[in-house]
């Protein structure tokens, strides 16, 4: 398995040391020997993906050649591609060529990269273990009785275990970070705004963001260069110039003031997990970086709130799938109340039912003040916690995840519990924060991440504190028995 930078594989292109074709071809060899166990894309582009790596060679030669130019990745199946079936992990979609590329996906077809394929993911986004997907669950590349964590699982997964040089994920309440941590792996989530959700099927659309997961915050960084970026296409997103990552990556973090919430670092949680993230802390301080204990008072709120939120936005967004447009269609419909309710009862799965039924709930008249309004008023107050910490501190670090990746099925009938899963991850959502995850010291040899939160757009210092810890250990170097 390359173990190679992305800078680093595109230079070897570059140089001749090998061609873009002989890279991919090697990628789609070991997703042959390794997907069926693994389960991680749900749809591989062999033939594609050599014509674009025989393309990029021939621009390589040619000396016009993109940032990414041969490099093969991969992107979550909620990503539009163009004539490639976009699935979102749904019966719904199984039949669905997009017509058109998601932002996200031109961008990394203009910079020359290859597509792979479509990973595996949670059904519509929905969940922390990539169990909800109607093509099954993606297996941990580090524990094959394990969940690689979810929804972006199959991104976290195909990276873990070099299935693909980077991928794209999305993160709603953890995606990215939690299964980058089950899987460790990098994975970052931007600012909400930072990188445009034209053609990302939306799940919950005032909290999705695409974002990168990679091997290290280099390749990150990367990555969200090519991202990010104002797209008029998309309402939200920001017209904010895009920072040279790259550039920051090096920066001392001398005086650097790192805040640690004594709400995540409490004794609730598992004493194993929390060695590890003192010991990346310490390191830190070694960096020169001051420590500061915070306080985030509503962190106990993130988790409720955000299961009035997500659902009620859900049931709104996946109106659309009513089995008349696109997508599944029941069989021989009586009339059009049939068509609606049979489409939808069969082409949707247990839990995103259950969202679009308490998201529908909540927004009803008689109870939308309750829910949905009071939902709303303490989405604010989590805001205002990470406003007044970042007066002091210029980031937020703490866990990712309670555990490390749990068994497969050990949750799966247990809702509540599964939610509780993006316990530290979600308030960064509801605030609209950037955040990310890096792997940090294993525990039964099972990876532990380390969250960074930032501030508004600045990926730029999160990336920079990650890189730096990356120079100094070597915990994102370690790879998966499976993928030796
Ligand atoms: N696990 C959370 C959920 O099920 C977050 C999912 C996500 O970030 N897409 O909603």
């Amino acid at each position: 398995m390359r173990s190679q930078s992305i800078s680093a594989l595109a230079q070897s292109l570059r140089a001749g040391e090998f061609s873009s074709v002989e890279l991919t071809r090697e990628y789609l060899d070991r997703i042959a020997a390794l997907n069926p166990q693994l389960n991680s894309y749900i749809t591989v582009c062999e033939e594609s993906a050599l014509q674009e790596a025989e393309l990029a060679d021939r621009r390589i030669r040619g000396g016009d050649a993109g940032l990414l130019a041969g490099i093969p990745i991969a992107h979550k199946d909620i990503f539009c591609s163009e004539g490639v079936r976009t699935s979102c992990g749904s019966r719904m979609l199984d039949n669905f060529i997009a017509p058109y590329d998601a932002h996200v996906v031109s961008r990394f077809r203009e910079a020359g990269a290859v597509m792979l394929g479509k990973t595996n993911m949670d059904e519509f986004a929905m969940g922390s273990s990539n169990e909800t997907s109607y093509y099954g669950a993606v297996r941990n590349p580090w524990h094959p009785e394990r969940v690689a964590g979810g929804s972006s699982g199959g991104s976290a997964a195909a990276v873990a275990a070099g299935l693909c040089v980077a991928a794209t994920g999305t993160d709603t309440g953890g995606s990215i970070r939690q299964p980058a941590a089950f899987c460790g792996i990098t994975g970052l989530k931007p600012t909400y705004g930072r990188v445009s959700r034209f053609g990302m099927i939306a799940f919950a659309s005032s909290l999705d963001q695409g974002g990168p997961m990679t091997r290290s915050a280099e390749d990150a960084a990367l990555m969200l260069e090519v991202m990010a970026g104002f797209d008029e296409r998309d309402s939200t997103s920001a017209e904010q110039p895009v920072a040279d990552y790259r550039a920051a990556l090096e920066q001392d973090l001398k005086g650097l003031r790192i805040g640690v919430p004594k709400e995540y670092m409490d004794a609730a949680l598992d004493e194993e997990i929390a060695a590890s993230v003192q010991l990346a802390l310490d390191e830190y301080v070694r960096l020169g970086a001051e420590l500061v204990e915070i306080s985030l008072p509503n962190t106990h709120l993130a988790v409720p709130t955000y299961y009035v939120v997500a659902p009620a936005e859900c049931s709104s967004n996946l109106s659309r799938f009513d089995g008349v447009r696109y997508g599944y269609r029941c069989r021989e419909p009586k009339d059009l109340e049939d068509l609606y309710k049979r489409s939808r009862g069969e082409g949707f799965g247990q839990e995103v039912k259950r969202r679009i039924m308490i998201g529908t709930y909540a927004l009803s008249a008689g109870y939308y003040d309750a829910y949905y309004l009071k939902a709303q008023k303490l989405r604010h107050r989590i805001s205002d916690d990470f406003r007044a910490a970042f007066e002091k501190v210029d980031l937020i670090m703490g866990p990712t995840a309670p555990s490390t990746a749990f068994g497969l099925g050990e949750k799966a009938d247990d809702p509540v519990n599964m939610y509780l899963c993006d316990i530290y991850t979600i308030a960064a959502n509801l605030a609209g924060l950037p955040g990310m995850s890096i792997p940090v010291r294993p525990v039964d040899g099972m990876p532990v991440g380390l969250q960074l939160i930032g501030n508004y757009f600045d990926e730029g210092r999160l990336l920079n504190a990650a890189h730096r810890l990356q120079q100094e250990s070597n915990w994102h170097l370690a790879t998966p028995v499976t993928s030796e």
